[in-house]
């Protein structure tokens, strides 16, 4: 048994690990994982708490895909719901599609009864305020919901502090995995832009016949390189994790011309060895969690740094 989550995950590991040790089932795991996270008003990226788009408002992406089926329940631009994870859950479990976003995402969400919740915290909307009064001028922020926001967005893109997901990989003693994803996105997005994290192929995969994957940071990376279903498929044809690993890297670091920056990693082989890469050095900043079966402790696992500063990558 196994879990790996991204730094942001450590608040849900005890949630996950209880699951797991429990016997529940790993879309119960990481969905307990995630969920915690959510939760959790200091983690800054994801659920309430998390960083609004461009208008204030808090806007959440999640999903959940099953290693044995690879079905997959996933929502996009959420609003007003406090445990968007479990919304992509419900889905999974009652609806014939895989994707849902905005407006019909919250309609859903009421549908199943789902928990209401104000996101934007006074912590997080002074954060915004802030951030607007130092960039715009006083008829810019006048006009902001009439105006044009795409300058705006190019100028907010360019803090890594404004980035942050929570994934939650889980490996059961039967060998069957799952995967979890939740974010708020990036600190004041275009109001409807979705990055990786609730995108199938792109932020998470996985398949209980090779192992597992998701990804962190640079959505707009991610989502053209299809970076979580690049290395299953490569454990698939054969590559180790290791291997897969490096190949994802090498070719995100190949894109060029939009936006550009740092990804991480994260993946557990189909034995649950975890291993977890980064294009950039920071160090133990992103550090991810790891726990295994018997293990009192949750480990830190420092990403390994396959790409550096101007390959493409910055
Ligand atoms: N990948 C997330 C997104 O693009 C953000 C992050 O993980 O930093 O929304």
């Amino acid at each position: 048994m196994v879990i790996l989550a991204n730094c942001e995950g450590l608040t849900g590991m005890p949630a996950a690990r209880d699951a797991l040790e429990a016997g529940r089932s790993v879309l119960d795991v990481v969905e307990q994982g995630v969920r915690a996270v959510e939760a959790d008003p200091r983690v800054h990226s994801v659920g309430r708490g998390g960083h609004p788009n461009l208008l204030g408002e808090v806007e959440c992406d999640a999903a959940l895909m099953d290693g044995a089926t690879r079905m997959v329940g996933a929502v996009g631009a959420l609003s007003g719901y406090l445990h968007a994870v479990s919304v992509a859950r419900e889905l999974l479990q009652r609806l014939p599609h895989a994707f849902l976003v905005g407006a019909g995402a919250a309609r859903f969400a009421a549908e199943v009864g789902a928990e209401p919740a104000e996101m934007l915290t006074p912590e997080a909307r002074g954060t915004h305020e802030r951030w607007l009064a130092e960039h715009l001028t006083p008829e810019q922020r006048e006009r902001l919901g009439q105006g044009p926001l795409a300058p705006h967005a190019w100028r907010s893109s360019q803090t890594l502090i404004s980035r942050g997901t929570v994934v939650v990989l889980a490996r059961n003693a039967r060998g069957e995995f799952a995967v979890g994803t939740s974010t708020s996105g990036w600190a004041r997005k275009y109001p409807g832009r979705i990055g990786d994290t609730a995108v199938v192929g792109a932020g998470f995969y996985v398949d209980d016949r090779y192992g597992a994957c998701a990804c962190t940071h640079s959505g707009e990376m991610i989502l053209r390189a299809g970076t979580s279903r690049a290395v299953v498929l490569a454990m698939q044809r054969g590559a180790t994790m290791e291997e897969a690993c490096a190949d994802a890297i090498g070719d995100l670091a190949r894109l060029r011309g939009g936006y550009l920056g740092p990804v991480l990693i994260h993946t557990l082989d189909r034995h649950g060895r975890a291993h977890v890469v980064s294009t950039h050095d920071y160090g133990d900043r992103f550090a991810a969690c790891l726990w295994r079966e018997g293990s009192l402790e949750i480990e830190r696992v420092r990403p390994c740094v396959l790409a550096t500063p101007g390959g493409g990558a910055t």
